[in-house]
């Protein structure tokens, strides 16, 4: 960890006219500093002033906890609150006096909890509120090689409990039996957390979002399993495989799925640098659309991945913004049938140099499971 994270921020800032940006616990601070810190009610906040050093305002109690971690090395200056101090008091008066004046523009985090926001404006009322995210993910949407490599190692854990889906995926099993074990799983293979289990089995499948239920694994169901967790770096797995269970496919599925599988292979040939996000979405969405089924793709084709699990850039119509190298994100188009099933396949792809590396590389094809 260096500062020069940091110092890419507050140049950033600069660029746009934002005075202070004040990011609290979540990706963004453990981007920009490398400290994990968790959310919660006491004030917690990187301040970077456009002008002089940033600066950590953190409770008495954690600060610790910051010297022991990768932040303690950046000699960043750690300003502890007492419990009965106004947190927000020290952060702007740190704030102020590094800038010489009381800050126009202030930038919280897109994720900054509303009661720290309020408490921001509230000890610099004279301060028009933003977001950061155009500041921080400009930086954090292009990863580095060694980024890049970190979110290789998740999708190789993740893929690794893919594999094994035969072990617990089976005709008369509950999806929340199954979704235990495969978080179970997720956590032997690699990871420190667990961020999702999604088991969509039969008509479940049809609702993208669908996590777990008692709903009893028949013979001959589609099931959807989209799973995902967290490394010990803090960078996300996210990967989606559809099975098949104790059965084969019928005729209408097998030809439905083949449209699915040719329409994520379409949108991840189409990644290079310099092509918008949205025609991304749009190399996929038009083969489904082309054979008839594009009532039923119903969500974007994609999402950023990094420290969040969904992060910028969104793959989705409307997003003109152009592929660099190093922008990493799913390609994840899904095909539901209310009521009867559905299914998606997912991969984490990364833009390089010249096209396309993909980190998920189990078979795309319907798993056959024998139940
Ligand atoms: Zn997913
Ligand atoms: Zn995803």
């Amino acid at each position: 960890m260096t500062l020069d994270r940091l110092h890419a921020a507050r140049a950033v800032a600069g660029e746009l006219g934002i005075d202070l940006l004040v990011l609290t616990p979540g990706a963004d601070l453990r981007y920009l500093c490398g400290y994990a810190a968790h959310a919660m009610e006491r004030l917690t906040a990187l301040a970077v002033p456009r002008r002089g050093e940033p600066f950590l305002v953190v409770p008495r109690l954690e600060a610790p906890m910051v010297d022991a971690g990768p932040a303690g090395t950046l000699g960043l200056e750690v300003l502890a609150w007492d419990e009965t101090d106004d947190a927000f008091a020290v952060l702007a008066g740190a704030s102020v006096s590094r800038l010489g004046a009381a800050p126009a523009r202030v930038a919280v985090g897109s994720r900054t909890w509303a009661e720290h926001a309020l408490g921001v404006q509230r000890a610099l009322p004279g301060a028009a509120l933003e977001l950061a995210s155009p500041v921080v993910d400009r930086l954090r949407m292009v990863k580095t090689p060694a980024e890049v490599e970190e979110l290789a190692r998740a999708g190789a854990a993740i893929d690794r409990v893919h594999a094994r889906m035969g072990e617990w995926l089976t005709v008369g099993r509950t999806e929340a039996e199954v979704g235990a074990d495969v978080a179970a799983a997720i956590l032997a293979e690699g990871h420190v957390a667990v961020d999702f289990t999604i088991v969509g089995s039969g008509p479940n499948g049809a609702s993208p979002h669908h996590e777990l239920s008692d709903r009893v694994v028949e013979a001959g169901d589609l099931v959807v399993v989209d799973i995902g967790g967290e490394t010990s770096t803090g960078y996300r797995s996210d990967c989606t495989r559809t099975y098949v269970v104790g059965g084969r496919p019928d005729a209408e599925v097998a030809e439905w799925y083949a449209v699915l599988h040719a329409a994520q292979q379409a949108a991840t040939a189409a990644v290079r640098p310099g092509v918008p996000a949205e025609e991304i979405d749009a190399a996929a969405r038009s083969v489904i659309t082309g054979a008839g089924w594009g009532g039923y793709f119903i969500h974007r084709t994609g999402h950023g991945i990094g420290l969040d699990s969904h992060e910028a850039p969104y793959i989705v119509a409307g997003n003109g913004l152009p592929l660099e190298p190093g922008m990493a994100f799913s390609v994840e188009p899904g095909i539901y049938l209310p009521g009867r099933h559905g299914a998606r396949i997912e991969d984490i792809v990364v833009c390089t140099d010249d096209g396309v590396r993909v980190l998920n590389n189990g078979p795309r094809e319907l798993v056959e499971l024998p139940g």
